[in-house]
């Protein structure tokens, strides 16, 4: 099992999406540990995209992410990190498959929607920058087997 950090981006809060995002992944077969709504503070967005911090798009993609309030989310499954990604699409909603989330509803490369952890380090790096252990519920569907 593996678990990743999904963020519900300031565009898709103010697009009212945030339903239509969690209802995606929850038909994929995820399940949800996690979930709470902040407006990131500079410092956090800052970390979170700490390895883009040398690329042109950097300071603005900052600004973008603490301009409203993110749906931040923990979901989980097999190989979830692989599965949030194909369910969102390619990082530009223009070149992203259509039935994916970006491919669906976004035509902007920044503000595309949404944000998927890109492996199972990564994944572990940001659920922890974004929630305390004690936000997060370990629980087992009725349908999952024991
Ligand atoms: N981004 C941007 N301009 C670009 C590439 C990316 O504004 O040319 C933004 C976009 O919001 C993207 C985020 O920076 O989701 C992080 O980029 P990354 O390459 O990690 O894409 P992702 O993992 O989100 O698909
Ligand atoms: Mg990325």
């Amino acid at each position: 099992m593996e678990r990743t950090l999904v963020l519900v981006k300031p565009d898709g809060v103010q697009r009212r999406l945030v339903g239509e995002i969690i209802s995606r992944l929850e038909r994929r077969g995820l399940k949800l540990l996690g979930m709470k709504l902040l407006k990131p503070s500079r410092s956090l967005a800052e970390k979170h995209y700490e390895s883009l911090k040398d690329r042109p798009f950097y300071p603005s993609l900052i600004d973008f992410l603490t301009s409203g309030p993110v749906v931040a989310m923990v979901w989980e499954g097999p190989k979830a990190v692989e599965a949030v990604r194909q369910t969102l699409g390619a990082t530009d909603p223009l070149k992203a498959a259509p039935g994916t989330i970006r491919g669906d509803l976004g035509l902007h490369i920044q503000m595309n929607l949404a944000h998927g952890s890109d492996s199972p380090e990564t994944a572990e790096r940001e659920v922890n920058l974004w929630f305390s252990p004690e936000e997060l519920v370990t629980w087992k569907a009725a349908d999952e087997g024991s």
